[in-house]
């Protein structure tokens, strides 16, 4: 079983810069540890300072490359940065099926960056409450970036938008990612579309194909039209345009309302999630509970109906 942990002292050595703590401030939110209310109400009042970027795209396009690259680029201009690599589609655990994702060897001596892989072992949308839950670990540690990189494919890739203040889609040449993408949904989620392995044939393709896309979806004249950046991640080309592309973005965000709406979202989807995932767990509870079974014989019995029965659930479920 879980061992209890001094909340405060962790979180206090977390904000200090400790690896150590924060990764074991990660594993408590991974584990659903029951003093994970404990610790988000510690460590809430210190998040809000982080610019999360989300990076999303086909397996084999470059994220882990990139984020590398992304990381190295930010720790040039001097910022604490945080990287979480998420698979919302993953029954499987952390650890080791993700350790090696990213590719951060590069960084694994420096103290000012803080790498974790978590995958959603299986709880049906646990990523959506357990993702913000270890995005604000990092914040509140002082990563000035989170870079949020999904691994896993279909939903997962959009799913990242709804955690990211600003969302990267990459595409790769000769992937077909450029109308995949525009299957899934992806275009309307780009902040920041990047060309990955720009060195390869057909890149130049692939920007007219997404610009010709891109000149397709709804956006209204107040709204951010997604640049599209080339880059050849593992040479550390075009990164520094995918940072300037970031930081107008960002600037973009921050001098309308834009970022507040998208945190206020944010903040909203992550309380549903929490609700959603406490009713289901008391319901699971009730699982074999008498109550359940009188209402069962009730609506059986034609006294009651499910919708009435349902009512009286959710009122035994939240009095509890
Ligand atoms: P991910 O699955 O999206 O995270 O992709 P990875 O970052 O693991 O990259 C997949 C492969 O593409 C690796 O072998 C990389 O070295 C390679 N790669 C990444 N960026 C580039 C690039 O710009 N050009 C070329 N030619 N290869 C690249």
């Amino acid at each position: 079983m879980t061992r209890s942990v001094d909340v405060s002292g962790l979180v206090e050595r977390a904000r200090d810069g400790s690896p150590r703590a924060v990764a074991r401030l990660i594993t408590l939110v991974e584990n659903a540890s029951p003093q994970l209310r404990a610790v988000t109400a510690a460590l809430t009042p210190f998040a809000g300072n982080a610019r999360v970027i989300g990076l999303t795209g086909s397996p084999g396009v470059g994220k882990s490359t990139s984020t590398s690259a992304l990381v190295r680029a930010f720790r040039a201009l001097g910022r604490r940065v945080g990287v979480l690599a998420v698979d919302p589609s993953s029954p499987f655990t952390g650890g080791a099926l993700l350790g090696d994702r990213v590719r951060m060897q590069d960084h694994a001596t420096d103290p000012e960056v803080f790498i974790r892989s978590m995958a959603s072992r299986g709880h049906l949308g646990g990523l959506a409450w357990a993702a913000p839950q270890a995005i604000r670990v990092l914040d509140a540690a002082g990563c000035e970036i989170v870079l949020v990189e999904t691994v896993g494919v279909g939903q997962a890739e959009v799913a990242v938008a709804s955690l990211a203040d600003s969302t990267v889609v990459l595409v790769a040449p000769g992937m077909g990612d450029s109308i995949q993408a525009a299957k899934a949904g992806i275009l309307e989620i780009a902040d920041v579309f990047v060309v990955n392995k720009a060195d390869r044939d057909g890149a130049q393709q692939t920007i007219r194909d997404l610009r010709n896309m891109s000149a397709l979806a709804d956006r209204g004249p107040d709204e951010w039209k997604p640049p599209i950046v080339a880059t050849v991640a593992h040479q550390n080309k075009g990164i520094e345009e995918v940072v300037e592309a970031l930081d107008k973005h960002y600037a973009w965000l921050a001098g309308g309302n834009v970022l507040r709406t998208r945190r206020l979202a944010r903040a909203r989807d992550e309380i549903e999630a929490i609700a959603v995932t406490t009713l289901r767990e008391r319901l699971g509870d009730l699982h074999g509970d008498s109550r359940l079974d009188a209402l069962a014989a009730q609506v059986l019995s034609g006294d009651s109906d499910p919708y009435t029965a349902a009512d009286a659930l959710i009122d035994a479920l939240t009095a509890d």
